[in-house]
């Protein structure tokens, strides 16, 4: 819908709008997440874009609207003299499919492009939640099985009772939509036993993740060819499941990190999921306080500070098509 609505709309009205309402203090940001095909048909389409989708939209990008690069981005949107058309692209989570597929399209057509990651996940080897239970639920043994799932939450900690049939993909499908809201409410701290215990209930055999995280040695190469590489948390951790003390520290962990590995004139943080549960007056104050001067919400809009302020500029998704991409730029006026 959103593709087709796209391609029908532009250059009509879609370049039109965005030439008189993007520009000066409102840019646009584009998202993306992963480049390559969904782990499982049907779940989380939206994070996945496969690489001929991916070059047609950098090539929509690059004919149409005016890339900047992040640092000249960012000032000029503090400035208020962004020109028509401004766009900012960010990759979220750091796969290695960044370093493979993003990168070379980037730079093929001279862009430049932030990615946000999270240096706790790259050190301990893991990876991102989302994609963790998609590998899970698509490895899983064949059968019926009868779980036992620890969740625990800053409040409580319960065991719950849970019946799993896993067949075809519409079977891993519905596993992963049962089990996802109860690893969301998880504090990060509790995801590795979750995962861990989870694998073995369902039967899993040891293999390789299908989108793993890039190597640090990958980020640098990155960061050398110009691209920045800023904060995701340490865990991919969220306000929404765990206390302000783990969060605050897992921000504050991964910039000395980050600041150590490549020192940039400002703090950029992008909000792991970024939706309103975990985005507050509180997490603003929180990052504020650990001298942030950039933030990054996955809520679609057109980046505005004068109304939202630097830590929280919305973003729209690059994903689907590039009918989607080309719907953006009038989406994000309309939120
Ligand atoms: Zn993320």
């Amino acid at each position: 819908m959103k593709s087709l609505l796209g391609h029908m709309l532009w250059p009509a009205l879609t370049r039109f709008v965005s030439d008189q309402t993007i520009g000066g203090n409102v840019g646009l940001i584009y998202t993306f997440h992963y480049v390559g095909v969904p782990v499982i048909p049907g779940v989380c389409q939206d994070l996945f874009l496969e690489p001929s989708s991916f070059s047609n939209v950098l090539d929509f990008v690059c004919r149409h609207m005016a890339p900047l690069e992040p640092a000249d981005f960012l000032d000029r949107l503090e400035a208020g003299t962004l020109p028509p058309r401004a766009i900012m692209l960010t990759f979220d989570d750091g796969t290695r499919d960044a370093y493979t597929h993003a990168l070379p399209e980037l730079e093929k057509r001279g862009l430049k492009a932030c990615f946000f990651v999270c240096p706790g996940l790259i050190e301990q080897r893991r990876n991102i939640p989302c994609l963790e239970l998609m590998d899970i639920c698509a490895g899983a043994a064949a059968g019926h099985h009868r779980i036992a799932l620890e969740v625990r939450t800053a409040l409580e900690m319960e065991t719950l009772p849970l019946e799993i049939v896993i067949g075809d993909d519409a079977s891993r499908k519905a596993a992963y939509h049962l089990l996802w809201p109860h690893v969301y409410r998880s504090v990060s701290s509790h995801h590795a036993a979750l995962f861990a215990s989870l694998r073995m209930q369902m039967k899993v055999l040891p293999g390789t993740p299908s989108y793993p995280l890039a190597t640090w040695e990958q980020l640098d190469e990155m960061h050398r060819r110009g691209m920045w590489i800023a904060n995701h948390t340490m865990s991919h951790s969220t306000r929404f499941a765990d206390p302000p003390k783990r969060f605050a520290e897992e921000v504050a962990q991964a910039f000395e990190t980050l600041d150590r590995r490549y020192p940039a004139p400002r703090r950029l943080f992008c909000y792991p999921y970024g939706s309103s549960r975990d985005v507050s007056s509180e997490t603003s104050r929180l990052l504020e306080g650990l001298n942030t001067n950039v933030a990054f919400l996955t809520q679609g809009g057109s980046a505005r500070p004068r109304r939202d302020g630097m830590l929280g500029l919305h973003r729209e998704d690059a994903t689907y098509s590039v009918g989607a991409a080309k719907l953006a730029p009038l989406l994000a006026l309309a939120r």
